[in-house]
């Protein structure tokens, strides 16, 4: 096999979608199972819709989910430049080669002709294409047409009764009938080169080997491969990964959630969660296990594992996976990523002090269990912050309508209040709560869901030695003392 170079080349069009994190996440794992290059070209000749805002926001997201690029934009590196609009040079100059040799010609067509041949095609029903009204035009035609103040487009010549096959690592063999495609824009008048002409001339002068992108390119790879022929350039390889359907199997949009890398970002889903989660979005490592490390994709990813059907985004999968992930992961950065949405929820204010947040870690702490990701978290806080305990429900009011709930209370404040400092460490509270069983003679259920429900209402809910620890004595003779 040639060297491994392969390239994600997203267009800066808008944020990074999860398809465009998926695309660049294969390429990625490729590369680096080969120990080949990476590569992030960015694809900018849509003036309009592109900016430089966009392109920042694609880095950053692949920066967080872990990813990282041997050439690009920032990083630089032998084929440079990486942005499109600062190659033009070598667009022009591959569109007059084939100007010269004939596969490509000058194409005067106004908007409004080319709209009129559409819709004549249309209506009678065959396939909307150009149908080469340029095609052989004379120099004493073209100087005319000219004179008329007309622009050209470079359109390359497709041949005749052609089938191109596509030999595709993903889905096989594809073929496509050159009959049906119709000469198309290579340069636009404008001198900026199309799509399907940039991609050819950047993945052949980078030296791509592989080119790994979304299903939705097959019907473009035609119209690239009959440009690799008409330039004399070998073909690389080919894998068109699936399309992402949402769970109703249509095809993935904002209806099914959020679809931008930022989103899940900002809700406080864990990058090596999502990137895991993306991983099996089309690949599957041939065994029951769900969770890899990036390393572990990196050690096992192959295109051959890469599955033809379509995915399904299953989010409730990405839940169970993020929150996996939040019950691994460090306190130390869970605190971190907590602090934005307890703040956010008015929880809490920032900057905090040293003893605030180490008391915020034991609040983080105490909840991470339940968490499927961070913006979660205020739903299962508001114990914390609000003294003004409500009974959550009737289990939890007969739980109060207990007789022995006076006594237990009663014995808890005093023993909470001996200390003169207001701290009570985990252990020292599982400590009272079984001195107060042994005074009253009673069993650690009748102690505890009490006091489990005085303090926070509810018989459900983090663990009551971490909650009374959160609370510190004072909160809990405070909020004992209400039912006491
Ligand atoms: N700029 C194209 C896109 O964002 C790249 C497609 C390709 O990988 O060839 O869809």
């Amino acid at each position: 096999m040639s060297p491994v170079r392969v390239r994600f080349a997203p267009s800066p069009t808008g944020p990074l979608h999860i398809g465009g994190a998926r695309s660049a996440l294969f390429n990625w794992l490729f590369a680096r199972h080969y120990g080949g290059t990476f590569i992030v070209r960015i694809e900018d000749t849509d003036l309009e819709r592109s900016s430089r805002q966009s392109e920042e926001n694609i880095l950053d997201a692949l920066r967080w989910l872990g990813l990282d690029w041997d050439e690009g934009v920032d990083v630089g590196g032998p084929y440079g430049p990486y942005r499109q609009m600062e190659r033009l040079e070598l667009y022009t100059k591959y569109a007059d080669c084939l100007l010269e040799s004939g596969a490509a010609y000058l194409c005067y067509c106004s908007e409004e002709e080319l709209a009129a041949e559409r819709e004549a095609l249309m209506a009678k029903g065959e396939l909307p294409r150009y149908l080469g009204r340029c095609r052989n035009l004379s120099a004493g035609e073209r100087a005319s047409l000219e004179a008329e103040g007309r622009r050209p487009v470079v359109r390359f010549r497709v041949p005749e009764d052609k089938v191109v096959l596509v030999k595709d690592l993903v889905r096989g063999d594809v073929s496509f009938e050159c009959s049906e495609i119709g000469d198309y824009i290579i340069i636009k008048s404008d001198g900026i080169p199309t799509y399907n002409f940039a991609v050819v001339v950047d993945d052949h002068v980078m030296a791509i080997s592989h080119v790994i992108r979304a299903e939705e390119h097959l019907s473009n790879t035609p119209r690239q491969i009959l440009l690799y022929d008409a330039l004399g350039w070998e073909t690389p390889e080919f894998a068109h990964v699936s399309l992402i359907l949402g769970k109703d199997r249509s095809k993935m949009s904002k209806r099914h959630g959020a679809t931008a890398i930022e989103q899940y970002q900002e809700r406080g889903y864990l990058p090596e969660a999502l990137a895991n989660f993306l991983a099996l979005l089309g690949w599957s490592p041939g065994s029951e296990e769900e969770v890899f490390s990036l390393g572990e994709l990196k050690q096992q990813f192959t295109l051959e594992r890469v599955a033809k059907s379509p995915a399904v985004f299953d989010l409730d999968k990405l839940n169970w996976l993020n929150g996996h992930y939040i019950r691994e992961t460090d306190l130390e950065r869970l605190t971190e990523m907590a602090v934005p949405h307890l703040e956010q929820a008015g929880y809490i204010s920032t900057p905090l002090s040293a003893d605030k947040y180490e008391w915020v870690k034991k609040v983080v702490a105490s909840v991470r269990n339940h968490l499927s990701y961070m913006q979660e978290i205020a739903g299962h806080v508001k114990i914390y912050f609000d003294d003004n305990v409500q009974i959550a429900d009737e289990e939890a009011r007969e739980i109060m309508a207990g007789e022995q709930v006076g006594a237990v209370l009663q014995d808890l404040i005093k023993k909470v209040n001996v200390a003169l400092t207001d701290e009570i460490k985990e252990d020292e509270a599982r400590q009272l709560l079984k001195e107060v069983g042994k005074d009253l003679g009673l069993k650690g259920k009748q102690v505890f869901m009490p006091v489990r429900v005085a303090l926070t209402g509810s018989t459900q809910g983090p663990d009551l030695n971490q909650v009374m620890a959160i609370l510190g004595r004072e909160g809990i003779a405070r909020r004992l003392s209400k039912w006491a």
